[in-house]
């Protein structure tokens, strides 16, 4: 009908102007079968463009439940793919803009894929983190005559909403040390006022006083990478799998000068893989378990809340209320650049997860698309 086209048109203008300005978008993954379970049915009855369709069989037969998103991943997607996708965002880090990435989904859907890639990593399986990095290496070169940029990352993890740096070097760091200042200043080759905003923002809520390690090579990013990934594995290893039940952040700073102005331009991006967002069961978990599951759902919802108020663009925005969104506070909102990524795993026996992950994104997704927005 005419209102649907004139809804339609609005929707597409709304989105151009979005990919102009900050914006949120929401891109979707399924994970392919793993190969022991390759003869499921999926769940997953159809994609296309930004739709997906999950069938929801129940004893009164068979049902359909579709979600829009800006893109949907189907299982045959490559990690080349997924990146080549999210490239030009990534890249507008070096032209001084604030991104986040956020990887959503129930345990074993495929965040740390997409992420960081699979155990037995390859150049060809890489994922978003190891390409990011590379990929921002390659245009700074390609800009140098023009621009000298310096790039550092910080790697962090939140779990039960404390704050553990990842790039400490000794390895001998206590469970949850009050976060480590590692600032190699002396060999830091990162120009004076980069630095000096730095140990200005140590002291502020919004970004923790983790270590900061100038990068820039691929090789520096992947010693960096294993180092966090030791480092993570460590705590790990007291508490069962315990990287499912926290969030992990890469944080890359960028500054960049224009050598005929001296103008400086900085922009920093997130690369987050959030705890899984599976629920847990509150009547079969206590103590320690118990905590973990109420401190993730606190976070997980704060999020939600906080991505959800940005895009209505309310007044308050209520990053005070979990650790995440107050160290995520500069990179979202303003005009920064949000990526919701959300996973879904396509077994049968997933389906109440999937169904509840779609939710949540479709409710991040669809409040900018409100009438009240569409019309201003
Ligand atoms: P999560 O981080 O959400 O807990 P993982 O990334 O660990 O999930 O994925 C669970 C398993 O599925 C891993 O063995 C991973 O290598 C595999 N996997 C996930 N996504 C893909 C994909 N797109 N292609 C191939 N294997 C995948």
């Amino acid at each position: 009908s005419g209102y649907h086209r004139v809804l339609e048109e609005n929707r597409k203008l709304y989105n151009q102007v979005q990919d102009l300005k900050g914006s949120i978008r929401v891109y979707c993954r399924v994970r392919p079968f793993l190969s022991e379970r390759s003869s499921y049915v999926s769940t997953v009855e159809h994609i296309e463009d930004g739709n997906i369709t999950i069938s929801t069989p129940s004893k009164y037969g068979k049902g359909c439940k579709s979600f829009t998103f800006n893109k949907v991943f189907g299982q045959s997607v490559t990690q080349a793919e997924v990146f080549s996708d999210m490239q030009p965002l990534i890249r507008s880090v070096l032209d001084g803009y604030n991104v986040c990435i956020f990887a959503y989904g129930q345990t074993g859907s495929g965040k740390t894929y997409t992420m960081v890639g699979p155990k037995d990593l390859t150049e060809k399986n890489q994922g978003v983190n190891y390409r990011a990095l590379g990929d921002l290496f390659v245009l700074a070169e390609k800009r140098k005559d023009n621009f000298r940029y310096d790039i550092a990352v910080q790697m962090i993890e939140i779990y039960n909403e404390q704050v553990r740096d990842l790039l400490v070097i000794d390895g001998s760091n206590k469970r949850y040390p009050s976060v480590h200042l590692i600032l190699f200043l002396t060999s830091c080759p990162l120009p004076v006022n980069f630095r000096s905003r730095l140990i200005l923002n140590q002291t502020g809520l919004n970004v923790p006083d983790a270590s900061l390690m100038p990068v820039s090579s691929t090789s520096d990013v992947i010693d960096l990478m294993n180092l966090g990934q030791r480092n993570r594995a460590v705590g790990a290893t007291a508490l069962n799998d315990r990287s499912s039940r926290s969030h992990s952040c890469l944080t890359v700073h960028v500054q960049g000068k224009d050598l005929t102005s001296g103008t400086i331009l900085r922009g920093c991006m997130h690369l987050v893989d959030l705890a899984g967002s599976e629920r847990v069961n509150k009547s079969e978990v206590t103590g320690d378990r118990l905590k973990e599951a109420q401190h993730i759902n606190k976070s997980l919802s704060a999020l939600g809340d906080v991505i959800a108020s940005l895009a209505q663009k309310n007044t308050h925005v209520p990053y005070r209320n979990s650790k995440l969104t107050q160290l995520l506070q500069d990179s979202l909102g303003g005009q920064a650049k949000t990526l919701m990524f959300v996973h879904i795993s396509p077994e049968p026996d997933a389906l109440a997860e999937t169904i509840s992950t779609l939710k949540f994104a479709e409710r991040v997704a669809t409040v900018e698309l409100g009438a009240a927005q569409v019309n201003k």
